[in-house]
């Protein structure tokens, strides 16, 4: 389905979260135009504040996998435990393990088994506090449980810099190639969590050797009930993707 052999950055966008059919569609519109093949989009959404908006959850994957119908777009969304695995299984094309899970050992192996038939993608995402190391063995969770079509994700890490929400770790791109066969993505909207931040950024990590990218989009990010002040703007993704091409070109990749 995604053709990993290939030269070509894999590039992922969409919102934080999935809020209504119009704004994933209108997401979706511009993902497609943009010429990325995934679009993300959050279903049940692990805040930090229990208060904070947890997602729209099954009508989340409901939209999403329309969006993705609808636009011949492969989906990719955030799996939070183990209760909602099957259920999501069966709406997206690819998996997400987000940061906060990176230990939920218990969920990763059952992740790994029951994908081990189809061997679904999983977009493993580095803890913000874990080592690298970390990150490499709890991906083994999945790997031994079955599934190797692990994607590496670096998201950031918390350091004691405040100007950026995370800091991002390029370090992480040439010390995983070198340690681990997986794909490494980066996503530069948590890495930075400010918009005008994500595109120098995304240059670096594709310069840094990065097989890929994700990022935030919404309609309009002033309004957006989660992550707004990462997310960019359909016009601004249409840059990025422009903007992205001659550094891949660079380092022998596409787009
Ligand atoms: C996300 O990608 O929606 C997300 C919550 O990211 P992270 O787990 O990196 O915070
Ligand atoms: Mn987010």
């Amino acid at each position: 389905m995604i053709d990993y052999n290939s030269r070509r950055i894999m590039l992922i966008a969409g919102p934080c979260a999935v809020e209504s059919w119009e704004q994933i569609k209108e997401v979706a519109q511009v993902v497609k135009e943009a010429g990325i093949d995934i679009l993300r989009g959050g279903a049940y959404k692990p805040r930090t504040s229990p208060y904070s908006f947890q997602g729209l959850e099954k009508k989340g994957l409901e939209l999403l996998n329309r969006a993705g119908k609808e636009f011949g777009l492969k989906t990719v969304t955030e799996v939070v435990d183990t209760e909602v695995l099957e259920q999501i299984m069966s709406y997206v094309d690819i998996l997400q393990v987000g940061t906060r899970n990176m230990t939920n050992f218990s969920l990763l192996k059952k992740m790994g088994r029951l994908t081990a038939n189809t061997q679904m993608p999983v977009i493993f995402k580095r803890g913000f506090s874990a080592t690298i190391e970390e990150w490499l063995l709890a991906s083994e969770y999945i790997t031994s449980a079955g599934n190797s079509n692990v994607i590496l994700c670096e998201r950031g890490i918390r350091t004691f810099e405040t100007a950026t929400r995370f800091t991002l770790d390029l370090n992480a791109i040439p010390v995983v190639k070198k340690l681990s066969s997986h794909h490494i993505i980066v996503d530069t909207s948590h890495a930075t969590g400010h918009s005008d931040m994500v595109l120098p950024m995304s240059r670096a990590a594709i310069a840094a050797g990065a097989d890929g990218i994700m990022v935030e989009v919404h309609p309009n990010p002033a309004k957006a009930m989660s992550d707004g002040a990462q997310s960019i703007t359909p016009p601004q993704l249409l840059e990025l993707v422009a903007a992205l091409k001659p550094v891949a070109e660079s380092v022998g990749r596409k787009i």
